[in-house]
Order: structure tokens, then C-alpha cells, then sequence
């Protein structure tokens, strides 16, 4: 899976990808990241941003630098999907990450700044409004990288054999590792007593009390 991010902060996120998970997905060639400044793809001395039409508050990205952009990332294959990143889009979920895991090669996430992008964008290319949850941010830089995540650990290889997806398995959010016990403040604190039993059956019984399936479907 290739990630292309049309972004005017690059460096507010570059580092997330270089940890952990996501680091081996990229050294191991199962996901890649690149990252498209609109300020690369402008006419020299204008600003990106101008004053909306219409009046209001805020500063408007200008269309023709990200049309560049997102032309730039071209030379990519023909299964791409272009996300555009709005408060008002449709909700991102496990779901919705499944279908681009599996129908696309290139993904190219469209990040906005301040009052957003100028709308005309969606006229020249087609793309999807992406929202990843019900509020708003100062731009799209997180919510690319929490796509990009999202994505990512559910492409094949990226994840381990021990860190299988949470679906497809019972997985709580409370867990727990040695020891067994401790006390802080003179007070006993203990892990639950099936976790330490090595009753498998009860175990998933418990952790499928909890499980994350009931809340994200
Ligand atoms: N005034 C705009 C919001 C601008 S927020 C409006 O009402 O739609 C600035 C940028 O942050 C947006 O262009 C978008 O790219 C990003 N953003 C903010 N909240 C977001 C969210 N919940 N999901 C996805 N992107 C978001």
C-alpha cells in the first residue's frame, strides 16, 4: 500500500511513522509514506492561502497548488483512491479501512489547513470526503496519520501473528503483565484471577465480556 499526503505540515507528523509497527511495515515494503507540500507546486511569492469568497473568518488554501500536488503523485498505478479530509465527511471506521486495504494500491489523503481547500479540487478529481469522527481539528495531519495507521495494520504482514487483528479474536482494553501483584501506597493491586488460571476457554470467556467487537463493528 502506498500513502501519498498532500500536506503543508510534513514535519507535524513524519515522525509517527518512524516507530514501532509502522517502521518495519515500511522497511519491510509492505506500506509506504510520501508527502506532497502544496507550497512545492505554487507560483513563486503568492501565498498558498487567500481570503474566502463570500467573506468569513479563516484563510482558504488555494485550488491550483494541490491540483499540482495531487498530479504530482501520478506515475502510481491504476487502483488509486483520493481521500479529501473534512469534518463534514463520512465517518472513517475498521470498515471503511477494510474496503481501501483491499481495492487500492495508492491511497492519496488530501490534508487541509485553516478554513480548508478551495472546493473546486473535487471538481478535477474525484474523491471522497473523509471524516474521522465528530469534531473539529486545526488540519488534517493527524487525521491522515491515524488513516494511515488504520490502514496499514490491515495489510497483510504488517501485523504479526501474535498482534492479529482485535476482530478477529476476543481482545479487551484491559490488560495486564508481571507482576502479579504490587502495592502502591500500601494498597494490594492483583490481575484478575482467570488470566493467571491458564484455562484458555475461560480466558476468551472473560476477554469476550469486554470485547472491543461490541463497541467497534
Ligand atoms: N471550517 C471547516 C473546517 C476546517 S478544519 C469546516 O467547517 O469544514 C481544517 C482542516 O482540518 C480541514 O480542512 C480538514 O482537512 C481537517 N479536519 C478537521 N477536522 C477533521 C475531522 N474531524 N476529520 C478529518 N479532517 C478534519
Amino acid at each position: 500500500m502506498r500513502f501519498h499526503i498532500i500536506t503543508l505540515f510534513k514535519d507535524s507528523i513524519s515522525g509517527y511513522i518512524e516507530h514501532s509497527i509502522l517502521k518495519r511495515a515500511i522497511e519491510d515494503g509492505k506500506i509506504s509514506v510520501q508527502f506532497y507540500d502544496p507550497k512545492d507546486y505554487g507560483e513563486e511569492k503568492i501565498r498558498v492561502d487567500a481570503k474566502p469568497y463570500g467573506g468569513g473568518p479563516g484563510m482558504v488554501i488555494r485550488a491550483l497548488p494541490v491540483i499540482r500536488a495531487i498530479e504530482a503523485t501520478k506515475g502510481r498505478k491504476k487502483k488509486v483512491k483520493i481521500l479529501f479530509l473534512s469534518p463534514q465527511g463520512e465517518q472513517f471506521t475498521n470498515t471503511y479501512a477494510d474496503g481501501l486495504a483491499e481495492n487500492y494500491a495508492d491511497i492519496v489523503i488530501v490534508s487541509g489547513r485553516y478554513e480548508g481547500i478551495d472546493a473546486r479540487i473535487k471538481e478535477v478529481f474525484a474523491m471522497d470526503d473523509v471524516s474521522i469522527g465528530p469534531f473539529v481539528l486545526t488540519g488534517g495531519e493527524l487525521p491522515a496519520m491515524i488513516m494511515v495507521d488504520v490502514i496499514s495494520r490491515r495489510v497483510p504482514g504488517v501485523l504479526g501473528n501474535i498482534e492479529s487483528l482485535e476482530e478477529d479474536r476476543h481482545a479487551s482494553k484491559d490488560v495486564y503483565t508481571r507482576p502479579a501483584e504490587f502495592v502502591w501506597k500500601r494498597k494490594k493491586y492483583t490481575v484478575p484471577e482467570v488470566l493467571l488460571s491458564g484455562h484458555h476457554k475461560n480466558i476468551d470467556g472473560w476477554r469476550e465480556d469486554k470485547d472491543i467487537k461490541k463497541k467497534h463493528k
